[in-house]
Protein backbone atom coordinates (compact mmCIF):
# COMPACT_ATOMS: atom_id res chain seq x y z
CA UNK A 1 0.00 0.00 0.00
CA UNK A 2 1.02 3.71 -0.38
CA UNK A 3 0.03 6.92 0.42
CA UNK A 4 -0.57 9.20 -2.15
CA UNK A 5 0.24 13.30 -1.72
CA UNK A 6 -0.89 16.19 -4.07
CA UNK A 7 1.24 19.26 -4.90
CA UNK A 8 0.01 22.03 -5.70
CA UNK A 9 -1.58 20.57 -8.49
CA UNK A 10 -3.50 22.73 -11.44
CA UNK A 11 -5.47 21.58 -14.34
CA UNK A 12 -7.14 24.04 -17.26
CA UNK A 13 -9.40 22.43 -20.53
CA UNK A 14 -8.86 24.50 -23.10
CA UNK A 15 -8.39 28.49 -20.89
CA UNK A 16 -11.07 26.92 -18.60
CA UNK A 17 -9.34 26.20 -14.94
CA UNK A 18 -10.98 23.17 -13.50
CA UNK A 19 -8.80 22.28 -10.88
CA UNK A 20 -6.72 24.63 -9.09
CA UNK A 21 -4.21 24.60 -6.68
CA UNK A 22 -4.89 21.76 -5.17
CA UNK A 23 -2.47 20.75 -2.26
CA UNK A 24 -4.00 16.64 -1.01
CA UNK A 25 -2.51 14.18 1.55
CA UNK A 26 -4.02 10.78 1.46
CA UNK A 27 -2.37 8.38 4.01
CA UNK A 28 -1.52 5.36 3.87
CA UNK A 29 -3.71 2.92 4.33
CA UNK A 30 -7.05 5.43 4.12
CA UNK A 31 -10.66 6.18 3.37
CA UNK A 32 -10.26 8.83 1.34
CA UNK A 33 -13.07 10.72 -0.05
CA UNK A 34 -13.44 13.62 -2.27
CA UNK A 35 -16.86 15.08 -2.20
CA UNK A 36 -19.00 17.81 -3.99
CA UNK A 37 -21.50 18.93 -6.80
CA UNK A 38 -21.56 17.59 -9.96
CA UNK A 39 -19.18 19.56 -12.63
CA UNK A 40 -16.56 20.19 -10.12
CA UNK A 41 -13.90 18.75 -10.91
CA UNK A 42 -13.67 15.29 -8.62
CA UNK A 43 -13.45 13.02 -11.31
CA UNK A 44 -10.42 14.94 -13.17
CA UNK A 45 -8.64 15.13 -10.07
CA UNK A 46 -8.81 11.03 -10.08
CA UNK A 47 -7.75 10.97 -13.38
CA UNK A 48 -4.96 12.77 -12.93
CA UNK A 49 -4.22 10.84 -9.91
CA UNK A 50 -4.86 7.49 -12.66
CA UNK A 51 -2.47 9.03 -15.62
CA UNK A 52 -5.30 9.30 -17.51
CA UNK A 53 -5.40 13.14 -17.81
CA UNK A 54 -1.99 15.18 -17.83
CA UNK A 55 -1.53 17.00 -15.16
CA UNK A 56 -0.76 21.11 -15.91
CA UNK A 57 0.83 22.40 -12.73
CA UNK A 58 2.33 20.91 -9.56
CA UNK A 59 3.38 17.16 -8.60
CA UNK A 60 1.99 14.08 -7.70
CA UNK A 61 4.06 11.60 -5.75
CA UNK A 62 2.69 7.45 -4.51
CA UNK A 63 4.20 6.01 -1.98
CA UNK A 64 7.12 8.87 -1.99
CA UNK A 65 7.92 8.54 -5.60
CA UNK A 66 6.99 11.03 -8.58
CA UNK A 67 4.73 9.77 -10.50
CA UNK A 68 3.11 13.22 -12.31
CA UNK A 69 4.77 11.88 -15.68
CA UNK A 70 4.54 8.28 -15.39
CA UNK A 71 2.01 6.31 -18.00
CA UNK A 72 -0.71 5.26 -15.54
CA UNK A 73 0.53 1.24 -15.62
CA UNK A 74 3.59 2.32 -14.01
CA UNK A 75 1.58 3.51 -11.91
CA UNK A 76 0.21 0.48 -9.91
CA UNK A 77 -3.20 1.96 -9.20
CA UNK A 78 -6.41 0.07 -9.80
CA UNK A 79 -9.62 2.14 -11.15
CA UNK A 80 -13.30 1.06 -10.35
CA UNK A 81 -15.78 2.88 -12.66
CA UNK A 82 -19.66 3.90 -11.46
CA UNK A 83 -20.10 2.06 -15.57
CA UNK A 84 -18.40 -1.35 -14.03
CA UNK A 85 -17.17 -1.58 -17.67
CA UNK A 86 -17.10 -5.80 -17.39
CA UNK A 87 -16.57 -7.55 -21.00
CA UNK A 88 -20.06 -8.62 -22.06
CA UNK A 89 -18.69 -11.89 -23.43
CA UNK A 90 -16.43 -13.36 -20.73
CA UNK A 91 -17.59 -15.20 -17.75
CA UNK A 92 -16.96 -13.42 -13.85
CA UNK A 93 -13.77 -15.79 -13.66
CA UNK A 94 -11.88 -14.51 -16.98
CA UNK A 95 -13.52 -10.69 -16.41
CA UNK A 96 -11.50 -10.63 -13.39
CA UNK A 97 -8.20 -13.20 -14.59
CA UNK A 98 -7.78 -11.14 -17.77
CA UNK A 99 -6.22 -8.13 -16.81
CA UNK A 100 -3.30 -9.73 -15.09
CA UNK A 101 -3.06 -12.24 -17.78
CA UNK A 102 -2.66 -9.80 -20.47
CA UNK A 103 -0.17 -7.23 -18.23
CA UNK A 104 1.67 -9.21 -15.68
CA UNK A 105 3.71 -12.33 -15.74
CA UNK A 106 1.97 -13.92 -12.98
CA UNK A 107 1.58 -17.90 -13.04
CA UNK A 108 -1.68 -19.15 -14.08
CA UNK A 109 -2.15 -20.87 -10.61
CA UNK A 110 -1.22 -17.40 -9.07
CA UNK A 111 -4.16 -15.84 -11.23
CA UNK A 112 -6.34 -18.61 -10.19
CA UNK A 113 -4.93 -18.18 -6.38
CA UNK A 114 -5.86 -14.34 -6.56
CA UNK A 115 -9.16 -14.85 -8.37
CA UNK A 116 -10.75 -17.22 -6.13
CA UNK A 117 -9.37 -15.20 -3.03
CA UNK A 118 -11.00 -11.97 -4.03
CA UNK A 119 -14.24 -13.60 -5.33
CA UNK A 120 -14.31 -15.28 -1.75
CA UNK A 121 -14.01 -12.20 0.04
CA UNK A 122 -16.94 -10.41 -2.31
CA UNK A 123 -19.05 -13.55 -1.90
CA UNK A 124 -19.20 -14.04 -5.28
CA UNK A 125 -17.59 -17.23 -5.76
CA UNK A 126 -20.66 -18.83 -7.10
CA UNK A 127 -21.17 -16.32 -10.16
CA UNK A 128 -17.35 -17.38 -11.67
CA UNK A 129 -18.84 -18.80 -14.12
CA UNK A 130 -21.64 -16.69 -15.11
CA UNK A 131 -21.80 -13.57 -17.66
CA UNK A 132 -22.28 -10.10 -16.25
CA UNK A 133 -25.60 -10.01 -18.15
CA UNK A 134 -26.79 -12.61 -15.78
CA UNK A 135 -25.65 -10.52 -12.87
CA UNK A 136 -27.36 -8.33 -10.70
CA UNK A 137 -25.98 -4.29 -10.40
CA UNK A 138 -24.76 -5.46 -6.90
CA UNK A 139 -22.94 -8.12 -8.26
CA UNK A 140 -21.33 -6.55 -11.20
CA UNK A 141 -20.34 -3.68 -9.22
CA UNK A 142 -18.48 -6.43 -6.97
CA UNK A 143 -17.30 -8.29 -10.07
CA UNK A 144 -15.91 -4.83 -10.94
CA UNK A 145 -14.15 -4.31 -7.64
CA UNK A 146 -13.15 -8.06 -7.47
CA UNK A 147 -11.07 -7.04 -10.79
CA UNK A 148 -9.26 -3.80 -9.06
CA UNK A 149 -8.48 -6.26 -5.90
CA UNK A 150 -6.81 -9.17 -8.00
CA UNK A 151 -3.79 -6.64 -9.19
CA UNK A 152 -3.07 -5.69 -5.91
CA UNK A 153 -2.48 -2.10 -6.67
CA UNK A 154 -0.81 0.24 -3.80
CA UNK A 155 -3.90 2.72 -4.36
CA UNK A 156 -7.03 1.86 -5.54
CA UNK A 157 -9.37 4.69 -7.09
CA UNK A 158 -13.26 4.70 -7.09
CA UNK A 159 -15.28 7.22 -9.07
CA UNK A 160 -19.19 7.25 -7.64
CA UNK A 161 -18.94 3.66 -8.17
CA UNK A 162 -22.36 2.85 -6.19
CA UNK A 163 -24.60 5.57 -7.98
CA UNK A 164 -26.14 2.92 -10.41
CA UNK A 165 -27.29 1.03 -7.77
CA UNK A 166 -30.95 1.72 -5.63
CA UNK A 167 -30.87 2.58 -2.33
CA UNK A 168 -30.87 0.01 -0.21
CA UNK A 169 -28.37 -1.86 -2.03
CA UNK A 170 -25.61 1.03 -2.08
CA UNK A 171 -26.50 1.01 1.78
CA UNK A 172 -25.25 -2.11 1.76
CA UNK A 173 -22.45 -2.25 -0.54
CA UNK A 174 -21.04 0.58 1.62
CA UNK A 175 -20.70 -0.85 4.25
CA UNK A 176 -18.90 -4.12 2.58
CA UNK A 177 -16.48 -1.22 0.75
CA UNK A 178 -15.53 0.13 3.93
CA UNK A 179 -15.10 -3.38 5.68
CA UNK A 180 -13.18 -4.53 3.07
CA UNK A 181 -10.97 -1.47 3.39
CA UNK A 182 -10.49 -1.73 6.77
CA UNK A 183 -9.53 -5.74 6.64
CA UNK A 184 -7.07 -5.27 3.54
CA UNK A 185 -5.60 -1.66 5.17
CA UNK A 186 -5.60 -0.74 1.84
CA UNK A 187 -5.77 3.01 0.78
CA UNK A 188 -8.87 4.18 -1.35
CA UNK A 189 -9.65 7.14 -2.69
CA UNK A 190 -13.33 7.58 -3.61
CA UNK A 191 -15.20 10.29 -5.54
CA UNK A 192 -18.88 11.21 -4.54
CA UNK A 193 -21.38 13.69 -5.38
CA UNK A 194 -22.97 12.10 -2.42
CA UNK A 195 -22.44 14.07 0.68
CA UNK A 196 -24.19 11.02 2.84
CA UNK A 197 -21.84 8.24 1.07
CA UNK A 198 -19.19 10.95 2.01
CA UNK A 199 -19.77 10.82 5.70
CA UNK A 200 -20.07 7.54 6.15
CA UNK A 201 -17.30 5.89 4.20
CA UNK A 202 -14.14 8.45 4.75
CA UNK A 203 -11.78 8.62 6.88
CA UNK A 204 -10.92 11.80 5.84
CA UNK A 205 -13.19 13.86 3.54
CA UNK A 206 -12.20 16.48 0.93
CA UNK A 207 -14.90 18.78 0.09
CA UNK A 208 -14.31 20.57 -3.28
CA UNK A 209 -16.56 23.56 -5.04
CA UNK A 210 -15.81 25.02 -8.56
CA UNK A 211 -11.88 22.71 -8.67
CA UNK A 212 -10.94 24.05 -5.52
CA UNK A 213 -10.50 22.12 -2.32
CA UNK A 214 -12.58 23.71 0.25
CA UNK A 215 -11.85 22.07 3.34
CA UNK A 216 -10.33 18.75 4.22
CA UNK A 217 -10.67 16.75 7.78
CA UNK A 218 -12.33 13.75 9.71
CA UNK A 219 -16.27 14.12 8.50
CA UNK A 220 -17.46 14.51 12.10
CA UNK A 221 -14.95 17.37 12.55
CA UNK A 222 -16.21 19.19 9.12
CA UNK A 223 -20.04 18.47 9.77
CA UNK A 224 -19.28 20.25 13.63
CA UNK A 225 -16.56 22.61 12.10
CA UNK A 226 -17.06 23.74 8.53
CA UNK A 227 -14.42 25.99 7.05
CA UNK A 228 -16.78 27.94 5.06
CA UNK A 229 -20.57 28.50 4.10
CA UNK A 230 -20.10 25.94 1.09
CA UNK A 231 -19.22 23.63 3.32
CA UNK A 232 -21.90 24.26 5.74
CA UNK A 233 -24.47 24.05 3.34
CA UNK A 234 -23.09 20.97 1.44
CA UNK A 235 -22.56 19.02 4.49
CA UNK A 236 -25.71 17.82 6.33
CA UNK A 237 -29.25 17.10 5.72
CA UNK A 238 -31.88 18.69 5.62
CA UNK A 239 -29.53 22.00 5.91
CA UNK A 240 -27.91 24.43 8.39
CA UNK A 241 -29.85 27.15 9.19
CA UNK A 242 -28.52 30.54 8.20
CA UNK A 243 -30.14 33.14 10.44
CA UNK A 244 -29.16 36.98 9.60
CA UNK A 245 -28.32 38.69 13.12
CA UNK A 246 -28.23 42.03 14.46
CA UNK A 247 -24.99 43.47 15.73
CA UNK A 248 -25.08 45.42 19.18
CA UNK A 249 -22.40 47.77 20.58
CA UNK A 250 -22.06 47.44 24.28
CA UNK A 251 -19.06 48.20 26.86
CA UNK A 252 -18.09 44.68 26.99
CA UNK A 253 -17.76 44.64 23.25
CA UNK A 254 -19.36 43.65 19.68
CA UNK A 255 -22.52 41.06 20.33
CA UNK A 256 -24.48 39.98 17.51
CA UNK A 257 -27.91 38.56 18.26
CA UNK A 258 -30.55 37.11 17.29
CA UNK A 259 -34.01 36.87 18.72
CA UNK A 260 -32.87 36.53 22.43
CA UNK A 261 -30.05 34.60 21.43
CA UNK A 262 -26.56 36.53 21.51
CA UNK A 263 -22.75 35.88 21.10
CA UNK A 264 -19.83 38.06 21.74
CA UNK A 265 -17.30 38.65 18.65
CA UNK A 266 -13.97 38.34 19.15
CA UNK A 267 -11.35 40.78 18.72
CA UNK A 268 -10.64 38.78 15.33
CA UNK A 269 -13.66 39.25 14.01
CA UNK A 270 -13.38 42.93 14.86
CA UNK A 271 -13.81 43.34 10.59
CA UNK A 272 -16.76 41.69 10.11
CA UNK A 273 -20.32 43.35 9.98
CA UNK A 274 -20.67 45.31 7.13
CA UNK A 275 -22.56 42.86 5.46
CA UNK A 276 -24.73 40.19 7.76
CA UNK A 277 -23.71 38.08 9.84
CA UNK A 278 -25.10 34.26 9.68
CA UNK A 279 -25.56 32.40 12.68
CA UNK A 280 -25.18 28.64 11.83
CA UNK A 281 -27.24 26.46 13.13
CA UNK A 282 -28.31 22.57 12.08
CA UNK A 283 -31.69 21.81 12.45
CA UNK A 284 -30.69 19.23 15.62
CA UNK A 285 -28.68 21.94 17.81
CA UNK A 286 -32.23 23.58 18.11
CA UNK A 287 -34.97 22.43 20.98
CA UNK A 288 -38.03 23.30 22.44
CA UNK A 289 -37.68 26.39 24.77
CA UNK A 290 -38.74 25.84 28.14
CA UNK A 291 -40.03 27.52 31.82
CA UNK A 292 -39.93 30.45 29.32
CA UNK A 293 -36.32 30.14 28.16
CA UNK A 294 -36.40 30.71 24.88
CA UNK A 295 -33.77 32.04 21.85
CA UNK A 296 -37.10 32.48 19.52
CA UNK A 297 -40.74 32.39 18.97
CA UNK A 298 -42.19 30.71 15.78
CA UNK A 299 -45.42 29.71 14.16
CA UNK A 300 -44.96 25.84 12.73
CA UNK A 301 -45.55 25.96 8.92
CA UNK A 302 -45.34 22.21 8.09
CA UNK A 303 -44.47 18.89 10.14
CA UNK A 304 -42.68 16.08 8.19
CA UNK A 305 -42.75 12.73 10.11
CA UNK A 306 -39.95 10.71 9.71
CA UNK A 307 -40.58 8.30 12.16
CA UNK A 308 -37.89 8.42 15.08
CA UNK A 309 -37.68 12.35 14.39
CA UNK A 310 -39.71 14.70 13.02
CA UNK A 311 -38.68 18.11 10.99
CA UNK A 312 -40.66 21.34 12.12
CA UNK A 313 -40.60 24.00 9.55
CA UNK A 314 -40.87 27.26 11.43
CA UNK A 315 -41.50 30.79 10.75
CA UNK A 316 -39.22 33.28 13.26
CA UNK A 317 -39.84 36.35 11.94
CA UNK A 318 -38.69 36.95 8.29
CA UNK A 319 -36.91 33.36 8.67
CA UNK A 320 -38.26 30.24 7.75
CA UNK A 321 -35.80 27.62 10.26
CA UNK A 322 -35.98 24.03 10.11
CA UNK A 323 -35.69 22.24 13.65
CA UNK A 324 -35.62 18.56 13.87
CA UNK A 325 -37.13 17.17 17.18
CA UNK A 326 -38.28 13.49 18.92
CA UNK A 327 -41.21 12.07 17.41
CA UNK A 328 -42.63 12.94 21.05
CA UNK A 329 -41.95 16.36 20.57
CA UNK A 330 -43.86 17.18 17.02
CA UNK A 331 -45.97 20.42 16.98
CA UNK A 332 -48.58 20.61 14.82
CA UNK A 333 -48.78 22.89 12.07
CA UNK A 334 -50.24 26.40 12.88
CA UNK A 335 -48.71 25.84 16.55
CA UNK A 336 -46.67 28.37 18.07
CA UNK A 337 -42.98 27.39 19.48
CA UNK A 338 -40.71 28.44 21.59
CA UNK A 339 -37.05 27.42 20.57
CA UNK A 340 -33.64 27.28 21.74
CA UNK A 341 -30.13 27.18 20.16
CA UNK A 342 -28.24 24.35 21.70
CA UNK A 343 -24.59 25.22 20.78
CA UNK A 344 -22.60 27.58 23.47
CA UNK A 345 -20.00 28.24 20.68
CA UNK A 346 -21.97 29.77 17.82
CA UNK A 347 -20.62 29.34 14.19
CA UNK A 348 -21.03 32.71 12.31
CA UNK A 349 -20.35 33.33 8.72
CA UNK A 350 -19.83 36.48 6.77
CA UNK A 351 -23.09 36.44 4.24
CA UNK A 352 -20.99 38.12 1.29
CA UNK A 353 -17.94 35.98 1.10
CA UNK A 354 -18.99 32.86 3.13
CA UNK A 355 -16.07 32.87 5.18
CA UNK A 356 -16.33 31.61 8.86
CA UNK A 357 -16.01 33.86 11.18
CA UNK A 358 -12.97 33.25 13.67
CA UNK A 359 -14.70 33.13 16.94
CA UNK A 360 -17.38 34.15 19.19
CA UNK A 361 -18.26 33.27 22.81
CA UNK A 362 -21.63 31.96 23.10
CA UNK A 363 -23.56 33.98 26.45
CA UNK A 364 -27.23 33.71 25.44
P1 LIG B 1 -17.11 15.95 -11.52
O1 LIG B 1 -16.51 14.59 -11.62
O2 LIG B 1 -16.86 16.62 -10.21
O3 LIG B 1 -18.56 15.96 -11.87
P2 LIG B 1 -15.39 16.54 -13.78
O4 LIG B 1 -14.02 16.37 -13.25
O5 LIG B 1 -15.94 15.44 -14.60
O6 LIG B 1 -16.38 16.90 -12.58
O7 LIG B 1 -15.46 17.86 -14.65
C1 LIG B 1 -15.01 19.11 -14.19
C2 LIG B 1 -15.26 20.13 -15.27
O8 LIG B 1 -14.40 19.89 -16.37
C3 LIG B 1 -16.67 20.10 -15.83
O9 LIG B 1 -17.09 21.40 -16.07
C4 LIG B 1 -16.53 19.31 -17.12
O10 LIG B 1 -17.50 19.71 -18.04
C5 LIG B 1 -15.13 19.69 -17.56
N1 LIG B 1 -14.47 18.61 -18.32
C6 LIG B 1 -14.25 17.35 -17.89
N2 LIG B 1 -13.57 16.63 -18.81
C7 LIG B 1 -13.34 17.46 -19.84
C8 LIG B 1 -12.67 17.33 -21.12
N3 LIG B 1 -12.08 16.19 -21.47
N4 LIG B 1 -12.66 18.41 -21.91
C9 LIG B 1 -13.21 19.58 -21.56
N5 LIG B 1 -13.85 19.77 -20.39
C10 LIG B 1 -13.92 18.74 -19.54
MG1 LIG C 1 -17.42 12.76 -12.07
Amino acid sequence: MAEVVLEGVGKCFGTRPVVQDLSLHVPDGSFTVLVGPSGCGKSTILRMIAGLEDVDRGRLLIGGREVTKLPPQKRELAMVFQSYALYPHMTVYRNMAFGLQKTSTLSKGEIDRRVRQAAGKLSIDHLLDKKPASLSGGERQRVAIGRALVRKPKVYLFDEPLSNLDAKLRHRMRAELRKLQEDLQITVIYVTHDQVEAMTLGDQVAIFNQGRLQQVGPPMQVYDNPANMFVASFIGSPEMNFLPCGIRNRSEGRFIHYGAYEALLSDQDAGYGHAPILLGVRPEEISLGQGGQADVQGVVQRVELLGADALAHVQVAQDELVVRLPITQAPRTGQGIALRFGRSRPRLFDSETGHRLQGAAGVS
